[in-house]
């Protein structure tokens, strides 16, 4: 990192600035770091800063192992939920026992604090507390950013440029909205008489409940609802947090157990979801919500938020370093982020349409439709094998160039497409899908196919491949 002192401040060059320190920021910073790249990372709240969004599901566990940081977080006093409290779809609320892995219930401020030194101690130059203000790019392809920090002015000229600073956006762009406006409505309380290991979920009629314990013996209450309705109540209450005990007292599994007091103010924030469908160029990336945000119902934000961050470092150190393949980097992180938006859209509204309000009121109706299109994945006529079996490769069946994770870049591959499936298959048990198909004799036997392939695979392996490619209709019995 070159440090310049000039007349009007200071200017620091980096390969790659990255706004914000979130989850996203620190997960792309630190990445990056490890593949060799010069780093700086800027961040305007002094941490640890409050944030909510504390409940982890068990998915962000691999996501951690990757980073290098599950044992670390682990081993943190976090909280392991092992039951939740859910009144959702049925007459009556059910307690459901975590029986396999646990989540974890995080004090953002601590676990956003250790993502960050992790990318520190990667050696990113991080400056914190310090605002980054509206970057321009010149006509060399350089970022020009200009820093508050402190009472120093500061200039960070780089190559690349990492937007995450989440639901504000620095390089502008469009965002289309996923589902119906969502505004959170929340508190914390101490001294509340709950079972501290549960989280507690609750449909209402116009809203919906989340409460869960965290690590400081505070309890969060969060109230979801519609814009619109909060505006029509505002009238006949005074105060957010009037309006806020008002819904709450709506809740059966939250209301009984608040008798302690809140903690500092109640807080309303717009937990909608959208996406930005220009997410990435040659220059720049957008990570974590500033590329996504998805509904909190299924308490995978930051799971997302870090998932987007690692497949944007190996697109960004593939546009870094081998300037001739941009274009499939570029296509494969736009493609991930519309395949999340496209799941987690699908996902929240599945759980919504599940609600026993579900016929009640707007507020479910908008929010439970199905968007896009469900793929048959198996064939109805799937063949059993057996070794005289002959197979042909389906008709509808083609290989396109398409960019897959090689390494740590991302480089153009032959894949597999059919009708029946939802994503090209580039690789098969490993094994790249064209080498297998390169040495599959057309019209062959079970047998053929299986001696063709023992140079790649022992013969279960290859049984169980063909049983797939069977199944999903990719393989056809050759009359
Ligand atoms: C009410 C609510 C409840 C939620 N509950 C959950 C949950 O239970 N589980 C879950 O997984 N997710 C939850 N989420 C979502 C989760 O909080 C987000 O997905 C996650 O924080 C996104 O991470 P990020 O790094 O993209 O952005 P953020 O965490 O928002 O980080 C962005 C950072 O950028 C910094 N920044 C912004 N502008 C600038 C600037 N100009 N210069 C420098 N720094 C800047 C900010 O200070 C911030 O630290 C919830 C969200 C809401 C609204």
């Amino acid at each position: 990192m070159n440090i310049h002192r000039t007349n009007s401040g200071s200017v620091i060059e980096t390969d790659v600035c990255v706004t914000g320190g979130g989850p996203a920021g620190a997960t792309i910073a630190r990445r990056l770091a490890l593949l060799g790249h010069r780093v700086c990372l800027v961040e305007k709240a002094r941490y640890p800063r409050p944030k909510v969004g504390e409940s982890l599901t068990p998915n962000i566990l691999p996501l951690l192992e990757t980073l290098g940081l599950r044992d670390r977080i682990e081993g943190d006093s976090f909280l392991r939920p092992d039951k939740s409290i859910v009144h959702w779809s049925g007459a009556r609320e059910q307690l459901n026992y975590q029986t396999d892995q646990r989540g974890l219930l995080v004090d953002r401020g601590r676990f956003d604090y250790l993502l960050l030194e992790s990318a520190r101690e990667a050696g990113v130059t991080v400056l914190q507390p310090a605002q980054a203000m509206r970057p321009i790019l010149d006509e060399d392809d350089c970022w020009h950013l200009p820093i508050r920090y402190g009472v120093e002015s500061i200039e960070i000229k780089a190559r690349y440029l990492a937007e995450a600073t989440g639901r504000h956006s620095l390089l502008g762009g469009k965002r289309t909205r996923c589902s119906a406006p969502l505004i959170a409505l929340y508190g914390y309380w101490r001294n509340t008489n709950f079972d501290t290991s549960a989280i507690r979920v609750e449909a209402g009629l116009e809203e919906w409940f989340w409460g869960a314990p965290l690590p400081d013996g505070s309890f969060n209450a969060t109230v979801f609802t519609d814009p619109d309705g909060c505006r029509g109540m505002a009238g006949r209450v005074q105060g957010l947090d009037s309006l806020y005990l008002s819904l709450l007292a709506g809740s059966s599994l939250l209301r009984g157990g608040l008798t302690g007091t809140l903690a500092g103010r109640v807080k309303a924030c717009d937990a909608s979801s959208y996406f930005d469908d220009n997410s990435i160029n040659e220059h720049s990336i957008k990570v974590g919500e500033s590329s996504f945000s998805i509904d909190p119902l299924s308490s995978q934000g930051v799971q997302a938020a870090i998932n987007s961050a690692l497949q944007g470092s190996i697109a960004v150190h593939t546009i870094l370093t081998r300037a001739e393949n941009s274009a499939a980097a570029i296509d494969f992180y736009g493609a991930r982020q519309r395949e999340a938006v496209e799941l987690h859209r699908n996902l929240s509204a599945q759980y919504y349409a599940e609600s026993r309000f579900r016929d009640a009121g707007a507020f479910w109706q908008k929010r439970s439709d199905v968007v896009s299109k469900s793929f048959p994945v198996e064939s109805e006529t799937s063949p059993i094998l057996f070794d005289h079996l002959r197979l042909n490769l389906s008709d509808s069946a083609r290989f396109v160039a398409t960019p897959c994770v090689t390494g740590n870049v991302i480089t153009n591959i032959p894949a597999l497409t059919h009708p029946n499936l939802e994503r090209r298959v580039a690789y098969l048990k490993n094994i790249e899908a064209l080498l297998l198909f390169d040495s599959f004799p057309q019209g062959g036997t079970v047998a053929d196919i299986v001696r063709a392939w023992s140079r790649y695979f022992p013969r279960n392996d290859s049984l169980e491949t063909l049983d797939w490619l069977c199944r999903s209709g990719i393989l056809v019995p050759a009359h």
